[in-house]
């Protein structure tokens, strides 16, 4: 902070002032450190300027010319361009959602743009999205928002707990929310807040497994509110910048929630629905796991209700769609082709050593294989790359530069030592 016109002095600490206090939290320069001294014995430590800084920061930002929102809003298109580039498969879903996402950021800058005549009323999209573990949830609300250049935090619903209990808060989702966008209001609010395993609350009979009152009305409620708009006080708690432990005020009207999760059974409340429509089509023999893996596709907003989900949430995630499981074929192509797969990592890893990696496609399918078996989706591929990687990667510093290490079927089998060189390469 540059000293300001009213200051007399700004004298670092307050000389021949034994005992000086800031003026605004009464604090002692003891415990706040040194104490900038304004006239007539007026002090002010370093905690309440950072305080008076970002409010003055808010209410600059609320009053003044907001920072646009984007210079151009990505088209439907280019949304499912970039996801493509890190999620594999789930072209449905994709579209559904680059589609609404889309929308959402539509109606966001038009309210931003013509707002104060309030002529335009944001209609809340948020999505609900059904798959398997491992499928892709987390990581394409993760990149959507990574392009999107917005804010991003992920909660679960299970740990949520009614303010007060042992938990997380429904008002913690938001501060993550504002801590991913260092304070600033404005943009954490329109931000995207994931939540995991919402198939978990608010059951009303179908498998319930939790024990704790996770469940309990005032969660709900209060998740309710925050999907559909409310404007929530976030306690900074114990934020180096905000040490009165002010509540910050976060509206949610324009925050896009992202809801995900397993459903596990719902294939069957699908199929009982569907049951006559299924035999009715064609007479191919249809795989059984194949016929599973689709079955989601079918899902409806009253079967996520006939699970146990209560309508009033459902009602406030209107975009709804579903990622299917992940076959071999799939894993393989995550191990390969996004972005940051696997394959790619370590790859580098080994020309940052001097040498070549490479995985015959057999490797990799017994890759996929043995994740497939844990069935965890994609995200037993790394544990199970990593395995085959770990003595390589212990030994690799060590070796002479320039080699070309090949994994075979073999050798994640580990029925082959690790070090096979084609004698060929260097
Ligand atoms: P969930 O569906 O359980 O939310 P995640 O999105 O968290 O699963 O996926 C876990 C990890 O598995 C991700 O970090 C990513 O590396 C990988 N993964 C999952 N699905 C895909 C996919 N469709 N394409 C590429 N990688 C994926």
């Amino acid at each position: 902070m540059s000293s300001g016109k009213d200051f007399t002095s700004t004298k670092k600490t307050p000389t021949g002032k034994k005992n000086a206090n800031c003026s605004f939290c009464g604090k002692s320069y003891r415990d706040v450190g040194p104490l900038v001294e304004g006239p007539s014995d007026v002090y002010i430590c370093g905690e309440c300027i950072d305080l008076c800084s970002s409010i003055l920061d808010q209410e600059r930002r609320r009053r003044g010319d907001p920072k646009k929102l984007f210079n151009k809003i990505p088209t439907p298109r280019e949304i499912v361009e970039h996801l493509d580039r890190y999620v594999i498969g789930q072209t449905r879903t994709k579209r559904g959602l680059a589609v609404a996402v889309h929308n959402h950021y539509k109606r966001l800058s038009l309210v931003e743009e013509g707002g104060a005549n309030g002529d335009v009323e944001v209609e809340k999209s948020n999505i609900l999205l059904v798959g398997p573990t491992g499928s892709g949830k987390t990581l394409m609300a993760k990149t959507l928002a990574k392009f999107l250049q917005v804010p991003f935090a992920i909660g679960d619903a299970t740990t949520l707990t009614e303010a007060g209990y042992v938990g997380e808060d429904v008002e913690n989702l938001l501060l993550k929310l504002l801590h991913a966008s260092e304070f600033d209001v404005v943009v954490a609010q329109r931000g995207i807040i994931f939540i995991d395993e919402i198939d978990k609350i608010g059951k009303t009979g179908h498998n319930v497994s939790i024990t704790r009152d996770v469940s309990g009305e005032g969660v709900q409620q209060s998740l309710l509110k925050m999907l559909e708009g409310t404007v929530s006080n976030v306690p900074p708690q114990g934020g180096r910048k905000h040490p009165e432990q002010q509540y910050i005020q976060i509206d949610t009207t324009n925050i896009l929630f992202i809801c995900g999760g397993t459903f596990v059974g719902l294939e069957e409340i699908i199929a009982k629905r569907m049951g006559r429509k299924m035999i009715g089509f064609g007479h191919e023999i249809v795989d059984e796991s194949e016929r599973r893996r689709n079955m989601l596709e079918h899902v409806t907003v009253e079967d996520v209700i006939e699970y146990g989900m209560i309508p009033e949430l459902v009602g406030r995630l209107p975009f709804l769609s579903s990622l299917n499981k992940l076959n071999e074929a799939d894993l393989v192509r995550v191990l390969t082709e996004p972005r940051n797969a696997l394959v790619k990592q370590y790859q580098k890893l080994f020309e940052m050593e001097h040498a070549e990696l490479e995985f015959t496609e057999s490797a990799l399918r017994e890759i996929a294989r043995i994740a497939k078996i844990k069935d965890t989706g994609a995200r037993g591929l790394r544990s199970v790359i990593e395995e085959v990687m770990f003595d390589l990667m212990f030994e690799l510093p060590e070796q002479e530069p320039g080699q070309r290490f090949i994994v075979t079927p073999e050798i994640v089998r580990k029925e082959q030592a690790l070090f096979v060189k084609d004698a060929a390469a260097a």
